[in-house]
């Protein structure tokens, strides 16, 4: 699940008229622009620098050794000089990689000596630009504009976030979703078009029966389970007298790792409704899957176990942690969402070194499974849903502030996250309910609403966005005007 290797293609738009002397210089500052991007320090991954584009011809060229380069993860454009756009429609109308305009200049100040007729028409992407703006607009192709210089952090920053969203959009194409079983049985949001999630994320979607998984669990040996032991002693604090309980934990984690390994799946699901020959459902196998980058959806939730793979894989490099989440219950009276679920958090999230606990289920019907315990950092974060709309899919994401949890809770045996909504409890609630978003969703603190909103963009995804200045008037509006635009444009 290596997302290291990507690069993101700078091409450089201009054209003939200049003489060689100018489009030098172009190249020469095109390559400086570029070592600064990466100099920075900012961008996650390498801006590579390709060429100075100048006519139509080479514009088609570089399109498509982008589209079919599985390392070049989106383009970069900029016009240094002007670059007539015609020149660019048989290209752009090819390009099946993200775009990101960067609409900046060689030097961030006028010279006032300096300045001359050469000058301008050599530093001129206030014209290009808006040019190659045009013709992005007029063929109505989805792409994020980026304005600023390049040693600005604030703009470095807006193309590190389109960076890692198309890099999750590079993940989605390829992402492999392994369910044990179907969904929890009459449960709505977590059902969906797997067929249309393929066609329009990439997402691979496919059954195992939980009896091969108990095949892969009589086979897991000795050793296997004596390391995993000391991994959880390494990672976790747990007592003595739970050992047989977590050992069998140890043995569901073995054999899921196996087949997921094995169909090189990124992301999985299973339900207490579906643990035919198990003993207990996997609580801390689960849990410890995540914290390596699996994705996880309950009760067969394969939306957001994949959305959960995509935002890890978007953030690999980031400290602060994402995991499948639930809306459980409120403290009304603070304005508090209490998120948990019956198990399954993933510790990437904890505040502290987790604990491993053996508690009875209360559903389900079998052995008291171990999970780890923990509460949540107290931050800025969001929580991302997925839904199937029927007609199309709709991504909804919230700001949150998650708070240190207010109460100690001891009876309460999970792991626990306390947030304030935005813009509150009531009218987040309110805004989250109108627009249909689930139960079921991912907790961030590494991706924002930025990233994600440039992740639905390149997949032309519905993005709704709850902030602090959401209201329930204005975003059922918004819903109504979106479906509307849909219906004309069916
Ligand atoms: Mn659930």
């Amino acid at each position: 699940m290596s997302t290291k290797k990507y690069q993101f293609w700078f091409l450089v738009g201009s054209q003939d008229l200049y003489g060689e002397e100018t489009l030098n210089q172009v190249e020469r500052n095109s390559h400086i622009i570029a070592d600064d991007l990466n100099k920075s320090g900012v961008l996650p991954w390498e801006v590579a620098y390709k060429d100075t584009l100048k006519t139509a011809n080479g514009v088609t060229a570089l399109i498509k050794a982008a589209n079919f380069d599985d390392n070049c993860a989106g383009v970069i454009t900029f016009c240094h000089t002007f670059s007539p756009s015609k020149m660019w429609i048989n290209g752009l109308s090819l390009l099946q990689k993200p775009w990101l305009q960067f609409h900046t200049q060689f030097n961030e100040e006028i010279p006032n000596e300096a300045i001359d007729m050469d000058y301008m028409n050599l530093h001129q992407s206030a014209h290009g630009d808006r040019e190659h703006g045009y013709i992005g607009a007029r063929m109505g192709l989805r792409r994020k504009v980026v304005a600023g210089y390049r040693f600005d952090v604030g703009t470095l920053e807006r193309i590190a976030k389109w960076m890692r969203a198309s890099v999750g959009a590079a993940f989605s194409r390829n992402l492999k979703v392994m369910r044990f079983g179907d969904n929890m049985r009459e449960v709505a949001v977590t059902e969906g078009d797997k067929v249309e999630s393929q066609i329009k994320l990439g997402w691979q979607v496919n059954t195992w029966s939980v009896g091969q998984l108990v095949e892969y669990m009589d086979s897991v040996t000795d050793s296997e389970i004596a390391a995993k032991l000391a991994e959880y002693r390494r990672k976790y604090t747990f007592s003595e007298p739970d050992t047989e309980t977590i050992r069998y934990q140890a043995i569901e984690e073995i054999a899921i790792r196996k087949m997921l390994d094995e169909q090189d799946c990124s992301a999985f699901t299973n339900t207490f409704e579906n643990l035919y020959g198990m003993r207990q459902l996997p609580g801390l196998a689960t849990q410890n899957l995540m914290s390596q980058g699996f994705g996880y959806g309950g009760e067969g939730d394969w939306k957001v176990s994949a959305l959960t793979a995509v935002m890890k894989a978007m953030t690999k490099d980031k400290p602060g942690g994402t995991s499948f989440m639930e809306d459980y219950t409120y403290d009304m009276k603070n304005g508090i969402s209490l998120g948990a679920h019956m198990l399954e958090v993933c510790p990437s999230i904890a505040d502290s070194k987790p604990n491993i606990e053996v508690h009875p289920l209360g559903i389900g019907g079998r052995e008291p499974p171990a999970r780890l315990v923990f509460e949540g950092k107290a931050r800025a974060a969001i929580v991302a849903s997925l839904i199937d709309m029927g007609t199309h899919l709709r991504l909804i994401v919230q700001d949150i502030e998650c708070v240190k949890p207010t109460q100690t809770m001891p009876n309460l045996p999970v792991a626990r996250v306390m947030w304030k909504p935005r813009p509150n409890l009531a009218i987040g609630a309110e805004c989250w309910i109108l627009a249909g978003g689930a139960h079921h969703t991912v907790l961030s603190y590494d991706c924002d609403a930025e990233i994600m909103r440039d992740w639905a963009r390149i997949f032309d995804i519905e993005f709704v966005h709850i902030t602090d200045n959401s209201d329930p008037v204005t975003l059922e509006k918004e819903l109504q005007v979106s479906q509307l635009l849909r219906i004309l444009n069916r």
